[in-house]
């Protein structure tokens, strides 16, 4: 079933969103992007006539309850961005009469599902070693379905809008689906874009292919760069990366981040790369700063002469001028992660000279991606979120799916699983 097929009127929707949104101190909050992203799938379900009954989760509670991060702060945010009132439940698995009592055009928000451990459905309070973590698992897989029978219980039919979550076999996000038929359950309207987005990037390849990988670690990230090498024809790395590849290499990185145990994957990034024709673009100068701060002296240097007590921060000139061709010739772009401290303004120029090649090749026709939390903060740090082609509220849900793996809050739905 699809979203834009099925008439809500006189029904309950339970909608699955991902309202983790980032709150002051004060509890108010600081980016409500999260919040207008859900709003076109629950305004469809409130204009058909149907009841809404709202869940997501806020930060990682643990299976505890805790008041910072109760989704009542929220309540009268939804209420404005919705433009009508929103009731609010306490505990989200005693919430049966308050959805029961819903009328149509009335909407219900949820407590924190997290407040609960079996949405996350992993054990709590016992060691992976431990003998009895079997069991315990096996109790708890048993007590997570029982929750989400009972969430499924407030409804008559099931969405999910929640793609930062479309990777976790949570109790909200895909085991509730079991307790649905295939005509009373469907992806909202977020979830829809981003997954033809992902089918974009993935199946509709135009060529030439090029992916920006940056970030901190070649660790986290190994597991798309591989998947990726299927893919594109250019490749660049940056970021924190850089130096791992360049010490790899034979160069001197002074005391720029680097991972000693993961020379050898580097190397053999290179030589895959060579062998299968892709052309893998790594950064050639720096900028490198004597200290881990926005206003530390600094000088461009080679990745592979920086000298002792330096470190490369971000990336010079030259590697600029090098990113940007293999940029702008392409027709189809993926940009996950930046490429220096961009946090630093002093040293955001070179994720701002990759944002501004993606901007333009994008007005020249490429279909440009940006996913996955830092660039998403480059981007919308410099202005430009309006000028790539999409930008995904995903972060490990895209980088997974782009690995081609099935996520399950997607399977769930589509039966695919
Ligand atoms: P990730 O979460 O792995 O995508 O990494 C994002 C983080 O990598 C950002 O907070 C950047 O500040 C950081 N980063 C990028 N380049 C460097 C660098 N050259 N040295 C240290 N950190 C970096």
């Amino acid at each position: 079933m699809t979203i834009d097929n099925f008439n809500f009127s006189g029904k309950k929707a339970i909608v699955r969103v991902d309202f983790n949104v980032p709150l002051d101190e004060n509890g108010h909050i600081t980016d409500d992007t999260r919040i207008r992203g859900a709003l076109p799938t629950l305004k469809k379900i409130l204009a058909d006539g149907g009841a809404l009954i709202v869940m997501s989760h806020m930060g990682k509670p643990k299976g505890k309850v805790n008041p910072k991060l109760s989704l009542s702060q929220i309540k009268d945010a939804v209420a404005t961005a919705l433009g009508t009132e929103v009731k609010f439940a306490p505990d989200c698995a005693k919430a049966a009469d308050a959805a029961a009592a819903l009328k149509p055009g009335e909407v219900l928000l949820l407590e924190n599902l997290r407040f609960y451990p079996e949405e996350e459905g992993k054990p709590v309070g016992i060691d992976k070693e431990d003998p009895a973590y079997d069991a315990a698992k096996k109790e708890m897989k048993e007590r997570q379905k029982e929750f989400a029978k009972t969430l499924a219980s407030y409804a008559d039919v099931y969405v999910n809008d929640a793609f930062g979550t479309a990777h976790r076999r949570h109790a909200s996000t895909a085991v509730i689906a079991d307790f649905f038929d295939a005509d009373h359950k469907m992806l909202g309207y977020l979830m829809e874009k981003e997954v033809n987005a992902v089918d974009n990037i993935l199946s509709n390849i135009r060529r030439p292919f090029t992916a920006i990988m940056g970030g901190s670690k070649v660790s986290t990230k190994i597991g798309i760069i591989e998947n990726l090498m299927e893919k594109v024809d250019n490749l660049i790395l940056c970021g924190g990366m850089t130096y791992t590849f360049a010490k790899a290499q034979g160069g001197k990185v002074g005391k720029s981040i680097c991972e000693d145990d993961k020379l050898d994957l580097a190397l053999d990034i290179i030589a895959k790369a060579k062998a299968k024709g892709v052309n893998l673009v790594l950064a050639t100068d720096c900028v490198a700063a004597d200290d881990f701060k926005n206003d530390a002296n600094t000088q461009i240097c080679s990745v592979k002469d920086i000298p002792e007590g330096w470190e490369g921060l971000d990336i010079g000139p030259d590697t600029m001028k090098l990113f940007a061709e293999a940029i702008k010739g392409a027709k189809t772009i993926l940009w996950n992660g930046p490429a220096g401290v961009f946090e630093f303004d002093n040293f955001a120029k070179g994720s701002r000279a990759v944002a501004d090649a993606i901007v333009e090749a994008t007005a020249n026709g490429a279909f440009s991606l940006v996913g996955g939390g830092d660039s998403v903060a480059c981007v919308n740090k410099f202005g430009l979120a309006d000028k790539v082609s999409y930008v995904s509220t995903g972060g490990g849900a895209l980088l997974e799916a782009i690995e081609g793996k099935v996520l399950p809050g997607i399977a769930a739905i589509r039966g695919d699983k």
